[in-house]
């Protein structure tokens, strides 16, 4: 960095040392052009004078040095040339500065000679008898002035240069020295120490940033968690029942079993078997969950009918625990998926009756509330929730009792399902629940659903 703005300093003086030279060169151009002009018409104002007195015997032994003088008639014909033939050369009444002397007494022009090839500065005057005298000297040159001037100036951009090359590298190193030392661990001290105020809105986004990341990190690392755990609580979940069913399945193999234990134990392998399948269809609906609800089915349905068809599968086991299950309310009618709105109502009512004890009421309602939103209560009069286990029930294995959980069958994902459809509806939950007199879960669907 420092070597960029060392660089960017040296390029830009240089710049303007050229630049400089430039302007200098032409400003001298033309003030020197100024004083040579004005020069010669001050000393063809002297030869005029020396004419006019001594006539043609004034050129005699006239030692001129670099300029050239012309006597030329009223009609244009060269009488003089100190440096040419006279009656060799052409006439010369086209000229511009003879034109101008003939016209108004005095003239001046400026142009390249085919005779001299360089430029030349000619100044005319008309004497007393109509004939003009004319001095020309060749112009000084841009090149020619940078060959004189040249030494002095160079001397001039060079310390110039070597001044501002010296400065352009101590410049660099205090400019960067301090964004080195900077402490990137802590960027809102820096931008509150002197001298920092211009990188002060830089090490405001750094530290928003750092910050940002920090959080991204830990959220990472929480996900990381819950997934390790998962894995290891679903590992532990299929394991036990494997066990029992290989159990099962060598007694029987053994021929260890007696005759009447066969219906028994072929049961309990059932029975195994049935938990682990449940146990294997939750975690996919939960996985499927996980991602979002990407490639979902969104569609229009009626929550009431779904609510009879997760009562109308749960009739058998509400009858064989002695449960009595309705659903009431009227129609309900939303957008969602409803896959996951049977899920929710089945693993609601399916809870409602595992944890109700024979002569228990469950009730299911549904109904819209004033502004479209959908509302599905599902009521038990079974053995509750205490408190402090009610923001936990939430969570994948959670069970407030987990030899009762398993005794009746369940998996401990059927309340985190339920907690990731209605998210994935933009619902909200409210659980009411008193030990010993029962719970009530109530799902309140948004007028407009976010899938749609
Ligand atoms: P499980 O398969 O064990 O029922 P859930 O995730 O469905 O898992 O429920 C988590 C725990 O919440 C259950 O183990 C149980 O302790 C408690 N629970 C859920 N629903 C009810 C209910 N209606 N009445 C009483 N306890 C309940």
């Amino acid at each position: 960095m420092s070597r960029r703005i060392f660089n960017a300093i040296s390029a830009v003086t240089l710049a303007v040392c050229l630049a400089s030279l430039a302007i200098i060169m032409s400003v001298l151009y033309t003030h020197l052009y100024d004083v040579q002009m004005n020069h010669l018409l001050l000393e063809t104002q002297l030869a005029v004078r020396g004419v006019e007195l001594n006539g043609i015997a004034y050129f005699d032994g006239l030692d001129v040095n670099d300029c050239r003088v012309t006597w030329i008639t009223a009609d244009g014909v060269v009488l003089y040339d100190n440096e040419a033939d006279a009656a060799a050369m052409e006439n010369h009444l086209e000229r511009e500065e003879i034109r101008q002397a003939l016209a108004g007494g005095v003239g001046e022009s400026v142009r390249y000679s085919d005779t001299l090839a360089e430029r030349q500065l000619y100044a005319a005057r008309r004497l007393g008898d109509g004939s003009v005298l004319r001095l020309s000297a060749p112009q000084a040159t841009v090149l020619r002035l940078l060959l004189s001037f040249g030494p002095p100036v160079l001397a001039v951009i060079a310390a110039a240069l070597a001044l501002s090359l010296w400065m352009a590298s101590r410049l660099s190193r205090r400019i960067v020295g301090p964004i080195n030392d900077l402490n990137l661990d802590d960027p809102l001290r820096s931008a509150a120490e002197p001298g920092f105020a211009e990188i002060a809105p830089l090490l405001h986004r750094l530290h928003h940033q750092q910050t940002q990341l920090r959080r991204d990190q830990e959220e990472l690392e929480k996900t990381s968690r819950i997934r390790q755990e998962f894995t290891a609580n679903v590992s532990h979940e299929l394991k036990t029942p494997l066990h029992v069913i290989s159990g099962y399945a060598e007694l029987l193999e053994s021929g260890m079993a007696r005759p009447e234990d066969t219906v028994p134990f072929a049961a309990r392998i059932r029975a195994e078997s049935a938990r682990m399948t449940k146990l294997v269809e939750d975690i996919i609906d939960l996985t499927k969950l996980d991602s979002g609800g990407i490639g979902m089915q969104w569609e229009d349905t009626d929550l009431r009918r779904v609510a009879e068809n997760a009562a109308e599968s749960l009739s058998e086991e509400a009858d064989a625990a002695g449960v009595t299950l309705t659903v009431e309310g009227g129609a309900a009618p939303m957008r969602g998926v409803t896959q996951y709105l049977y899920s929710i109502v089945y693993n609601l009512c399916d809870n409602a009756i595992k944890y109700s004890a024979p002569g228990g009421v469950v009730t299911v309602r549904t109904g819209t509330l004033p502004g479209g939103a959908v509302r599905l209560a599902v009521a038990d009069t079974g053995i509750g929730i205490p408190p402090e286990h009610q923001d936990r029930v939430f969570e994948r294995f959670y069970r407030v009792d987990k030899s009762r959980s398993k005794a009746v069958g369940g998996t401990g994902l059927g309340l985190s399902i339920v907690k990731h459809a209605a998210r994935l509806h933009g619902a909200s939950i409210d659980l009411e629940s008193e030990p010993g007199r029962g719970s009530t879960f109530t799902i309140t669907f948004p007028g407009h659903a976010p899938g749609v």
